[in-house]
């Protein structure tokens, strides 16, 4: 099978829109080199003509005030950052010839995917590019997916459900950029199958020299390891062949409450043991008891028929409750993997979610330390630490999924898991709210040095101060390589500022 989907938007509103932006003079012409800035064609006809003309495209630059605000911040309204420029490319071709016109003119580039990390890492001073407008999905059938990297997990999953598939790593959120989650890693329920960036057959990658690359892991393995979970330090992702997988037809979801750690821990390392799961994550919820915390199990697994649904007293059997404590509830897969993106999709129109404030927290803890930090951290945190809107969670991992170098998880400590412990704060209204974020931010350090301390990484999609020595001992061991490499494919340093890992 192979059918083109086209999952953007349609091409007469796309026109519409370019349209209305050149009539406000918004479209950029060129760049003056002299005084380092972005010619329009409002200057154009007023007469400056010694610029260097922006390359022939298929999409468009802006310099419009509206466009670059709507990417000047991203999902923690933590950090502002007003790009001088926004492509809106209509081809890959469009991104490598805009990194080449930038290295000429030393202007920093970031992609942005839905822009959804949030602590500033898709902002740039320079260029930022809009990688949603690259949405379209190329091919769908059983050895995976061709897509543009700013097409949404969520199209691909009801995509490719049409034949019977589905990727088989998925995002809680599923309305996040495949180049974004590449680019991160992409954290899953799904804990048996690593992450997503285990799952991907090629790439093709603009990167810093603006040069566009097909790489794969026999093909120019080095670029290929650099830019899956290397926070788009060495290259942009504008297209990537991933994998698909037989989606089962149905999904039964398993709940228990527990309000003590130690037995929670303890069932599931059980349940994780048998591996009979296909997901498995903790919710933990404020309960007005010792510890103030409580955890809700959630277990499922996927089937077909209705004969072949799962038996609780099996799958439940011998753990520190009954069978019979659980509640279960059957879900067709789809709306099972997207089933977060609804309750995100009510939050947004509720309670103004795109506006609030939030400092995320997040770290992969090894096995042998992560029921203690657990027990630790617990008692430590209030309601208020997590919000009306945010959730607190835990997702094991499976620690033999994982092989990409730069997808920084803690040392082998000879057990099988690993814990990514997320703390999704949010604020309760939108900011701006300094006297939060400084809070919340001492907090995510307190938390991090603990969990560093016992053996964790940082996961980094959350909001934490790092500097020089902090990322040199997130990559520990890689941390030549992963400079070597950011020197090979990005010798002008330009690429994805955000961050500032390699400012020093
Ligand atoms: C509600 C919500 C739920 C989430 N759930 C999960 C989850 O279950 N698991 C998980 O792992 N994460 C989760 N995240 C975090 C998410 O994975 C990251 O925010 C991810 O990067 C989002 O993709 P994005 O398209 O928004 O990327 P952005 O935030 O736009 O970009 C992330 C980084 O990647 C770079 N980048 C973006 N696109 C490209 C590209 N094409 N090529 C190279 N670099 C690029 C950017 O410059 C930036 O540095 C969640 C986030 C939210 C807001």
């Amino acid at each position: 099978m192979n059918k083109a989907i086209e999952a953007s938007v349609g091409g007469s509103m796309r026109r519409r829109h370019v349209l209305a932006a050149i009539a406000a003079g918004a479209v950029v012409l060129g760049f003056d080199p002299l005084r380092k800035t972005w010619v329009r064609a409002a200057e154009a006809a007023g007469g400056c003509d010694a610029f260097d003309h922006l390359p022939d495209l298929d999409g468009t630059v802006y310099q419009d005030v509206a466009t670059r605000d709507s990417v000047s911040t991203d999902q923690g309204n933590i950090k502002q950052l007003q790009p001088v420029a926004v492509l809106r490319p209509g081809s890959a071709e469009d991104v490598a010839k805009m990194v080449r016109f930038c290295k000429r003119h030393r202007i920093q580039i970031a992609a942005r995917g839905q822009g959804h990390t949030t602590f500033g890492h898709s902002l740039t001073p320079g260029l930022s590019i809009e990688m949603a407008s690259l949405s379209t999905i190329h091919s769908i059938g059983p050895d995976g997916a061709e897509v543009d990297a700013g097409v949404l997990w969520q199209d691909l999953i009801f995509a490719a459900a049409e034949a019977g598939l589905t990727p088989p790593v998925l995002t809680g959120y599923t309305k996040l950029s495949i180049g974004g989650t590449l680019s991160v890693g992409g954290v899953s329920s799904t804990f048996g199958r690593g992450v997503q960036i285990e799952h991907v057959e090629w790439l093709d990658v603009v990167t810093g020299s603006g040069v566009l690359l097909r790489c794969s892991e026999t093909h120019r393995r080095r670029l290929f390891e650099a830019v899956l979970g290397g926070l788009g330090q060495c290259g942009i992702i504008v297209r990537a062949k991933v994998g698909l997988v037989q989606a089962p037809a149905f999904v039964r979801l398993f709940n228990l409450v527990y309000f003590d750690n130690a037995q929670l821990f303890g069932d599931m390392r059980a349940l994780l043991a048998r591996d009979e799961l296909d997901d498995y994550f903790n919710l933990y919820f404020p309960y007005p008891g010792p510890g103030g915390w409580g955890a809700q199990l959630n277990a499922a697994i996927g089937y077909d028929a209705p004969a072949d649904a799962p038996d609780a007293s099996v799958v439940l059997r011998d753990l520190s409750q009954p069978a019979s404590a659980a509640t279960f509830v059957d879900i067709p897969y789809v709306a099972y993997v997207t089933r977060i993106d609804g309750v995100y999709d009510f939050y947004k129109v509720t309670y103004a979610w795109d506006s609030l404030i939030k400092p995320w927290f997040d770290v992969l803890l090894p096995d042998s330390t992560a029921e203690g930090y657990i027990a630790e951290v617990l008692p430590t945190l209030t309601p208020a630490d997590v919000g009306t809107t945010g959730f607190m969670l835990m997702f094991p991992i499976r620690r033999s999924g994982i092989t990409r170098p730069f997808f920084r998880i803690p040392e082998d400590d000879g057990t099988d898991f690993i814990y990514l412990f997320d703390i999704l704060t949010s604020s309760e209204t939108p900011g701006p709210n300094p006297a939060f974020v400084e809070l919340m931010l001492e907090r995510n350090r307190a938390l991090f040095e603990l969990a560093r301390d016992a053996g964790g990484t940082r996961y980094p999609i959350g909001a934490l101060e790092f500097d020089a020595a902090d990322w040199a001992a997130q990559y520990g061991d890689s941390w030549s390589d992963f400079r070597q490499r950011k020197q090979q494919y990005d010798p002008h340093d330009l690429l994805a500022p955000g961050l500032g890992i390699f400012d020093c």
